[in-house]
């Protein structure tokens, strides 16, 4: 069985927020609304700086408090590890808002329900990457299977120093991030 998830290099993000772009046409996201987005950050402290650009979406978390905080059973995790809600339970009550810890979640105002990242999941079916994947060119986001311990994701997990964001909510994310050189 297939462990989707991604690794994130920093180091190779320009900040042109293609796959912003791309993620709000694939997934009809409502206006005002991202699955995904490019965060701007300042590091260190002056004269030495540089600016981080950080894209974020849901993790798939493995261990999901939005999962386990669902009172109808309409956010779920599947075997894919992908995380998922099933609008027809939706009651539009945020508590899965409320327990992610990512601000990966909102309500779509067109259904009411809970929306969110799918990992592009109808793609992957389809043997595609998912839309932010493709349309990255400096190649940022690497799209993969960490069941396959010959993917290039579970490669990158063995061989390199990677981190998750906020370790310390116990999520067990499946987004990893490259870790930045140190700055000089
Ligand atoms: Fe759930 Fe948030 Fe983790 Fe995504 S990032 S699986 S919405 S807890
Ligand atoms: Fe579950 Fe929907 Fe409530 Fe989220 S808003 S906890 S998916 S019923």
């Amino acid at each position: 069985m297939p462990r989707y998830g991604m690794v994130i290099d920093q180091s190779r993000c320009i900040g042109c927020m293609a796959c912003v772009v791309a993620c709000k046409k694939e997934n009809d996201v409502p206006d005002e609304h991202y699955r995904t987005r490019v965060v701007e950050l300042v590091e260190g402290t002056f004269p030495k700086l540089r600016m981080e650009l950080r894209p974020e979406l849901c993790n798939h978390c493995s261990n999901a408090p939005c999962v386990y905080n669902c009172p109808t059973g309409a956010s779920y995790k599947r075997e894919d590890g992908i995380v998922m809600v099933n609008k027809k339970k939706c009651v539009g009550c945020k508590a899965c808002i409320a327990a992610c810890p990512y601000d990966a979640r909102f309500v779509d105002p067109r259904t009411g329900a809970a929306h969110k990242c799918t990992l592009c999941e109808h793609r992957i079916k389809e043997g595609k990457e998912p839309a932010c994947v493709t349309t990255c060119l400096s190649k940022a986001r690497i799209f993969g299977d960490f069941g396959d311990p010959q993917s290039t994701v579970s490669k990158i997990k063995a061989d390199k120093h990677i981190r998750v964001l906020i370790a310390e909510a116990g999520t067990k994310p499946f987004v990893f991030y490259l870790n930045p050189e140190p700055l000089a």
